[in-house]
């Protein structure tokens, strides 16, 4: 690792290290320090984008799969994590946009099926993109499990 700026934030010298994110989900906190990068002694990283939403879609998979139940919060976090539409969000998981909206408000609880599904999505936007468009999808019949 090279130099580093000071701090834009307190000043202070920023080293590698590790980051650590606090991401709020609705009623949950998911707490991310699985990534690398510089960071100032108090704990500041300068994020672009990309990273902001990548933290974002993780601390959707997180609350998706492990906590004991989601709400309207936390179905609308996953949903804009992925930058869907309410419209978009009921085409992938094949229900009604009108579905999407209830589970939102609170007014319906999703099904578990719908909750895997989108747990599915958001780990693996990719797949999505395979399964509607067939783009990147393999044709051959041998296919590699990736390293
Ligand atoms: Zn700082």
């Amino acid at each position: 690792m090279g130099k580093h700026h000071p701090c834009d934030e307190c000043g202070a010298a920023v080293t590698a290290g590790r980051r650590v994110r606090r991401t709020r989900v609705g009623r949950y906190k998911v707490d991310d320090d699985s990534r690398a990068g510089p960071v100032c002694a108090n704990g500041h990283a300068e994020m672009d984008l990309n990273e902001l939403a990548e933290y974002e879609r993780q601390a959707a998979l997180v609350v998706l799969s492990q906590a004991a139940d989601i709400g309207g919060e936390e179905i609308r976090f996953a949903r804009k994590s992925l930058g869907f539409t309410q419209a978009r969000l009921a085409g992938v998981l094949d229900v009604a946009p009108e579905t999407v909206s209830r589970w939102e408000t609170g007014s319906e609880t999703m099904s578990r099926v719908s909750r895997l599904a989108l747990l599915a999505v958001v780990s693996d936007v990719g797949a999505l993109a395979r399964i509607e468009k067939r783009e990147g999808a393999r044709t051959s019949e041998t296919l590699f499990v990736a390293r």
